[in-house]
């Protein structure tokens, strides 16, 4: 548990506003999340002698840094009675679970924000269960199945272990194999020089007018047109990219099973299906 509700609007007699805000753009969150929930229940808690007999909790999410297909302002409405019975039920058990001296512990996309995550049991089991292997094409498909699944936690675990090595050697600390150097930049324009005149008196020129007056129209880009995301972020954007933006086909991938995008059968696979089906419409038709 964990975080503070952005803005709370109390509304008499009706109900309660939850609104808060993500500048983030790594992990998608929805309006129904538990976190907005418990903003959600905690206001009802706190403020119900004000609300109406039956108050509405309205729970708003905003994440303009994360495209959506809802845009990013979305909103769920849960009752009073709903939060409740969903913090009685669903909330309050978890967190007893969570205190047994051994609760289960399971790896996941929300150990990234987890303060116990470099000393957790479970996340270190996952690290060093990983044996290193010299030809992935031997393993067997029940291995990579493993292996992959464990790919999330151990990409932030080494994360996290980069950030903590970054941050010692910052303090004067050795970290052995290492050694602190300046990060690559990339050049960058000055603002402006001071320059000769053909008549050898010195002027201020803009880097602007120094670029064109050498090079003309080649000083510039060619204009580029604007991403869907970043059309969607105009006024009206929202309505015109869901007319004129469409997600192209770019390939099978694998995803976990928890992954909500409906499973596709290979190309070979498929083309049986096809056959046999053609088959059995061939032998009805008898
Ligand atoms: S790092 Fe460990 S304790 Fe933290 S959320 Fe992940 S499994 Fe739970």
């Amino acid at each position: 548990m964990f975080g503070k509700g952005d803005i709370r609007i109390v509304v008499p007699s009706h109900g309660i506003i939850i609104i808060d805000h993500k500048n983030g753009s790594g992990v998608m969150v929805e309006p129904d999340d538990s976190q907005l929930k418990m903003y959600g229940y905690m206001g009802f808690e706190s403020t119900k002698e004000y609300l109406g007999e039956i108050p509405v909790i309205e729970m708003w999410i905003s994440q303009p840094r994360k495209p959506h297909k809802d845009g990013p302002h979305r909103s769920v409405y849960m009752t009073g009675e709903e939060l409740t019975n969903w913090w009685l039920d669903t909330l309050l058990p978890a967190l007893a679970a969570a205190r047994e001296e051994n609760a289960l512990l399971k790896t996941g996309e929300w150990c990234r924000f987890c303060p116990a995550k470099m000393d957790c049991p479970a996340t270190k089991g996952e690290v060093d269960d990983v044996k290193i292997v010299g030809n992935v094409d031997t393993l067997s498909n029940e291995e990579i199945g493993r292996l992959m699944a464990k790919r999330a936690v151990i990409v932030k675990f080494l994360e996290a272990i980069n950030a903590e090595g970054n941050a010692r050697a910052k303090k004067g600390e050795m970290i052995p194999g290492f050694k602190l150097v300046h990060q690559k930049g990339n050049r960058a324009w000055k603002d402006s020089m001071n320059e000769k005149d053909e008549n050898g008196v010195e002027k201020k020129v803009t880097f602007a007018e120094a670029v064109v007056a050498r090079f003309g129209k080649e000083a510039y880009e060619p204009q580029v047109l604007k991403s869907p995301p970043q059309i969607e972020k105009l006024v009206e954007g929202s309505r015109f990219v869901s007319k004129w933006a469409y997600t192209p086909q770019t390939g099978l991938t694998l995803a976990p099973d928890s992954d909500k995008r409906a499973a596709v059968k290979p190309a070979i696979e498929q083309f049986m299906d096809d056959m046999a089906a053609q088959e059995t419409k061939g032998d009805d038709s008898k």
